[in-house]
């Protein structure tokens, strides 16, 4: 058995927890007697110094063709304008591979301090293609407009199609979940046209799910609920700019943006992409924790059909974060990036 990954390294401490993630992930594969190749390219800066723009055409290609994509996290916010070559590269793979979903767990790991002091378990199933975002609903026109200096408009794009194929994705997820709960995040009492589409769609989706609890929350009490009982969340499904904020609060209740992995993925491709962004202000001095990107591409191998070593990549993470040696400063740990990556690979061999 042999699977072929693209591997983009990115800005800040992307190269550091590529390399890391590449590691572990090879090494749990041939656990199972699956040869990992990877095929890197560069993409960001190091790109634009070399090609002219932070996202080469041949790296789309080779996007196209991958069975999977480690992506590194980018600085796209200093990047130069699109016409000198700036553009981000994640949103260029979101919109070309038709990544509509962008599933975020939370999870609280034994051993590592919570800020509420509770365990927490859950999933943000975000829509990743439409909503507030003006980079996503350009295609019926630019997402924001300026009539008059003194004038912003927003605009919010939401679909049938992509709001059943999101909440298709949370409830085919909590089923395989033991709690088998979905909150469905809104705000139709004010956004009634927009969210209001989202809910219907969602309602429908339910109704093929009956084995399935569902429970309908605005997006300002769930804030609230998630601070003050975040146990009482198991799947969450919400479009774009609420499940990027919810998400973000739901890394924090569980530990930090170090272990926020995520998984982008639509019906053809998928994506093994940290939560976080590329964290400058750490970057070449050893001290980020790889956890995230590494939990990412468990779930990326899960997502593909291999749960062996999905499972053994988050045992060995686990096993280095229960132990503060072994994991890094973010999370109170004293280890560096690459020896907590160490840890993770000797647990790995000796599961062997
Ligand atoms: P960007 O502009 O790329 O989003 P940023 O400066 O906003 O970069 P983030 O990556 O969003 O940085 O991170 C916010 C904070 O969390 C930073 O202080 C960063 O150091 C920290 N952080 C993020 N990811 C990690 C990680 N993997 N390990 C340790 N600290 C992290
Ligand atoms: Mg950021």
């Amino acid at each position: 058995m042999s699977l072929r990954f693209l591997s983009l390294a990115g800005d800040g401490i992307g190269p550091e927890i590529v390399a890391a993630t590449e590691e572990v992930a090879v090494a749990a594969c041939a656990a199972h007697g699956v040869t990992l190749a990877l095929d890197r390219h560069e993409i960001g800066f190091a790109a634009l110094a070399r090609h002219g723009t932070t996202i080469p055409e041949a790296v789309m290609a080779a996007a196209r063709a991958a069975q999977g994509i480690i992506l590194g996290p980018v600085s796209h916010n200093a990047y130069p304008p699109v016409a000198e070559g700036g553009l981000n590269p994640s949103g260029v793979l979101r919109k070309s591979l038709q990544l509509y979903a962008n599933i975020r767990p939370a999870r609280s790991r034994p051993g590592v301090p919570t800020p509420t002091g509770h365990a927490v378990d859950m999933v943000v199933v975000r829509e990743n293609l439409e909503g507030f975002y003006a980079d996503r609903n350009m295609h019926m026109g630019p997402g924001e407009v300026m009539p008059t200096p003194d004038l912003a408009i927003a605009m919010r794009k939401i679909t049938r199609e992509n709001s059943t194929a999101i909440a298709q994705s949370a409830f085919a997820l909590a089923e395989r979940r033991p709690r088998k709960r979905v909150a469905v995040i809104h705000k139709a009492n004010v956004l009634r046209l927009s969210d209001g589409l989202f809910l219907e769609a969602v309602r429908a989706v339910a109704a093929d799910h009956p084995g399935v609890a569902v429970e309908e929350i605005l997006v300002d009490s769930a804030a609230a609920l998630l601070v003050r009982d975040p146990t009482r969340f198991d799947v969450i499904v919400a479009t774009n700019m609420y499940g990027d904020i919810l998400s973000d609060l739901a890394a924090e209740l569980a530990g930090g943006l170090g272990l926020a992995a995520s998984l982008n993925h639509g019906a053809t491709h998928a994506v093994a992409q940290a939560q976080h962004g590329s964290a400058p202000d750490i970057a070449g001095q050893d001290r980020a924790n790889p956890g995230s990107l590494i939990g990412s591409v468990a779930m990326l191998l899960a997502h593909l059909g291999h749960p062996g070593p999905a499972d053994t990549i988050m045992a060995a993470l686990d096993a280095a974060l229960a132990n503060p040696h072994t994991r890094t400063p973010d999370l109170g740990g004293t280890a560096g990036t690459r020896a907590m990556t160490r840890t993770i690979l000797d647990h790995i061999a000796q599961a062997d």
